[in-house]
């Protein structure tokens, strides 16, 4: 029996993990090593990191928890989640096995759903991406376009300052990585610049808050109040996949996710001593 079993490998998985087993507290965490950020080279806008390959990042992390005696990584996917009791969890393997825990905290992020445009999957995280604060200053001086959308003067006005030229393009039909630039193909229009920023749609990268009858946000995230706790008791949430209601959507980055890692877990640890805190 684990007092926290945290699914996601993430920095806010890790975070969690990290935040637990300094408290002394028996903690699984779960990685079946498929990160939203995985086709990106570098991270950036994360101090101490700005521009560290992501699985170096996380390695280090992996490394500063084996310090730790409480809290055990294992390299396997969940397949189901399942409430047991008031407060027990049962969590199915990818080997068949089950874990027990008092705790859940779901760390498993967002996918990306790549649209049926040839070449978009491809050029995602490359030449195609979502996040000017992650990926325009390595674009600084370069011709960019950014794909017509309700958010897309909002992120012309971002990216004006650091390109050498900025076009909204109409919705795409095709992107190809060639040696002389992207070529951005529309209905209407075929640009050749140096990077397309869009936004394709997300959905949960994981059925847990599903299979749990969590309360979701419009966003499609899990809802949480502003101490990670989901709509269900002994169940946290942190990272891309879950915001408070007052936010449209989470905030995507390295560090938010860290930081809702670390609530998420000094809240399961304040709901497991509350009982014997309270007693005193
Ligand atoms: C292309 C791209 C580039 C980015 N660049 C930056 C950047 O430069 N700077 C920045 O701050 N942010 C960047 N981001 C955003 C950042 O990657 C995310 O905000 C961050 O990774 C969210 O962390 P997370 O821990 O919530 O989820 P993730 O990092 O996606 O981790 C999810 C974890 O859950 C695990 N998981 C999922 N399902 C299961 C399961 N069934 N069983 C076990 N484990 C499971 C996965 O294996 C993984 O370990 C980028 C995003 C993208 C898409």
């Amino acid at each position: 029996m684990y007092d926290a079993l945290v699914i996601g490998g993430g920095p806010a998985g890790l975070q969690a993990a990290l935040t637990l087993a300094r408290m002394h507290r028996p903690t699984l965490l779960l990685d079946s090593g498929t990160y939203r950020n995985g086709p990106a080279q570098g991270m950036h806008n994360v101090l101490t990191n700005d521009g560290r390959h992501p699985a170096e990042f996380r390695a280090v992390v992996r490394g500063e928890l084996a310090a730790y005696d409480d809290v055990e990584v294992r390299d396997i996917a969940a397949d189901s989640v399942e409430r047991l009791d008031d407060k027990t969890f049962a969590v199915g393997l990818a080997d068949d096995s089950v874990v027990i825990a008092r705790n859940l905290v779901l760390a498993t992020g967002l996918r990306d759903v790549m649209p049926d445009v040839p070449g978009f999957a491809e050029a995602w995280g490359r030449s195609v991406h979502m996040c000017p604060f992650c990926d325009a200053h390595e674009l600084s001086g370069r011709r960019l376009a950014v794909e017509e959308a309700e958010g897309a003067p909002h992120v012309v006005a971002m990216l004006s300052p650091i390109a050498a030229s900025v076009e909204v393009v109409p919705p795409v039909t095709s992107v190809e990585m060639t040696s002389e630039g992207l070529h951005v193909a529309s209905s209407s229009s075929r640009v050749v610049v140096d990077a397309l920023f869009t936004h394709p749609e997300f959905e949960q990268a994981a059925p847990f808050a599903s299979q749990l009858g969590l309360e979701l946000n419009e966003s499609g995230c899990v809802a949480i109040d502003s101490f990670g706790r989901t709509s269900m008791p002994g169940v946290y949430a942190a990272g891309d996949l879950a915001h408070v209601e007052d936010l449209p959507q989470p905030v995507m980055s390295v560090l938010a996710a860290a930081y809702a890692g670390q609530v998420a877990g000094s809240s399961v640890l304040s709901d497991l001593i509350a009982p014997v805190a309270q007693s005193a």
